[in-house]
């Protein structure tokens, strides 16, 4: 599954590419089961925007969204622009850094901190 994100963050240079990561939930542990590629409507190098349509159809599919991926063109941590977005979309944000191919997760509570990914 990182190996899928990568490709379609790499697929999407120089723009940021953007994926809604589709599963469950159980005891605090997000399970990502299915990834859903969707276009940067931004059409941008430092961020990201879901068209409401590609939005409607993710939602559609009737399952949890579990997390909500972008890539960026430096570190793997998020601006503060994430930061906002991250109040309206609480799950859990992985960023994976196009420079070094790095994968991090954060959550925002009071602040943004990060957790940990489990790769399975
Ligand atoms: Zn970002």
């Amino acid at each position: 599954m990182v190996k899928e994100l990568l490709e379609h963050m790499r697929s999407k240079l120089p723009y940021e590419s953007v994926a809604f990561l589709l599963g469950s939930t159980e005891n605090g542990q997000f399970t990502a089961e299915e990834i859903v590629e969707v276009s940067n409507a931004a059409h941008s190098r430092v961020e990201f925007a879901v068209d409401p349509q590609e939005l409607f159809n993710v939602y559609n599919k009737g399952r949890e969204i579990v997390s909500i991926f972008h890539s960026h063109p430096g570190p793997a941590v998020p601006s503060d622009l994430d930061a906002f977005y991250m109040k309206l979309n609480p799950v859990p944000w992985l960023i994976a850094s196009s420079v070094n191919g790095e994968l991090r997760a954060y959550v925002l509570n009071k602040k943004v901190s990060e957790i940990k990914v489990i790769i399975i």
